[in-house]
Parts: structure tokens; C-alpha cells; sequence
């Protein structure tokens, strides 16, 4: 068994004009594509890691075979960040902050408002390439993290709620040097219902 490219569950230019189309479709066939060549390349020849679940793979990084562990972490976990990427946007207007999740957003971080500056920090301070998270632990505490690359806060033991890519490839050719313009647009095309499915399950959906 081999890794395959998930489809988008929404068109490439469903995320205009926030996220558009070329960008989409980049990212999508491009980038996403190449993490799961390497991975499924890395793997040829370890059968039973490829009975494996990209999550558990993840999971358990530091037990892989050392000759692959350097592209298990950065292809395996292109694949699993972005896997969980595109499930948690949505057409923009068709999701609102709701539930449990909102709740404890809430308690965690006062507001909304603030949970969001907080999360931009975050998502500013990655130096190059990485990602901003919404993580929770096993005891449903909410926490904001960054990581390098394409690491994964599964990999320290924390769970993803929801994530931004903040690699130039999500962003450039429509926001250029803006980052924080392109994390602002973000939050119209956040998914609200996945997030919160996200936080209820023990794992997030891919
Ligand atoms: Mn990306």
C-alpha cells in the first residue's frame, strides 16, 4: 500500500478571494504531491512500515529506522500537515465558531479576539518555513504552538485542533512578503465545524 493525494473536499477556487486558485492548485498538486512521492519512495523497501497509518508514523517518529528518519519527518509530515489543511478550510462564510471548542477557547484565552492575536504572533514568529497550531492535550486543554517545517506537535505528544501553513508556497504569489495579511485573510476560510469536530475526537480528521 502506498500514501495517495487526497482530494480536496472543495474546488480550487472555493477559497477565493482569500486563498486563490493558481495557489490552490500549486500547493495541491505541487507540493502536497511531492511530500508523498518522497514518502512513498522512502518506504519502498520497509513493508511493514507501510502498513502503517501516517498518523501513527508521526506519532512515533523517533522509533523510525534512522536511514529514513529525516524524510519520514519532513515528507511524512508534509503529507500529514497538509492532509489535515485542507480538510479544516472551507468556503469562506459557511462556518462560525461554535460548541465545545468556542467554549474553551474562551476560557483559555479570554476572547476570540485575543485567542486570534495570539495565534498570529505564533504564526509571525516562525523564522522561514512552519506552521501555527491550535493543539489540545489529552485532558481537552487548549495551547498555541509553532514548529519548524513540516514537524508535527503529534510528534510531542499534543494533538492539532487546526493549523496554518505559513511556507512562502501558501501565500506568495497573492500576499507576497505579507504574511500577516495572508493570516488574517485565513480566518475567513477556517473551517469552524472541522475545528470542532477536531477537538471533540481524539484525533483530527484527514
Ligand atoms: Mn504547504
Amino acid at each position: 500500500m502506498t500514501f495517495e493525494l487526497p482530494a480536496l473536499p472543495y474546488a480550487y477556487d472555493a477559497l477565493e478571494p482569500y486563498i486563490d486558485k493558481e495557489t490552490m492548485i500549486i500547493h495541491h498538486t505541487g507540493h502536497h504531491q511531492a511530500y508523498i512521492d518522497n514518502l512513498n519512495a522512502a518506504l519502498e523497501n520497509f513493508e511493514e512500515l507501510k502498513q502503517m497509518s501516517i498518523e501513527d508514523i508521526i506519532k512515533n517518529l523517533d522509533s523510525m529506522p534512522p536511514s529514513i528518519y529525516t524524510t519520514l519527518r519532513n515528507n511524512g509530515g508534509g503529507h500529514y500537515n497538509h492532509s489535515i489543511f485542507w480538510k479544516i478550510m472551507a468556503k469562506p462564510g459557511t462556518t462560525t465558531p461554535h460548541g465545545k471548542l468556542l467554549n474553551k477557547i474562551n476560557e483559555t484565552f479570554g476572547n476570540m479576539d485575543n485567542f486570534k492575536q495570539l495565534f498570529k504572533r505564533a504564526a509571525l514568529s516562525v523564522f522561514g518555513s512552519g506552521w501555527a497550531w491550535l493543539v489540545k492535550d489529552k485532558e481537552g486543554n487548549l495551547y498555541i504552538a509553532a514548529t519548524p517545517n513540516q514537524d508535527n506537535p503529534l510528534t510531542c505528544g499534543y494533538t492539532p485542533v487546526f493549523g496554518i501553513d505559513v511556507w512562502e508556497h501558501a501565500y506568495y504569489l497573492k500576499y507576497q512578503n505579507k504574511r500577516a495579511d495572508y493570516i488574517d485573510a485565513w480566518w475567513n476560510v477556517l473551517n469552524w465545524d472541522q475545528a470542532e469536530k477536531n477537538y471533540v475526537q481524539c484525533k483530527p480528521d484527514i
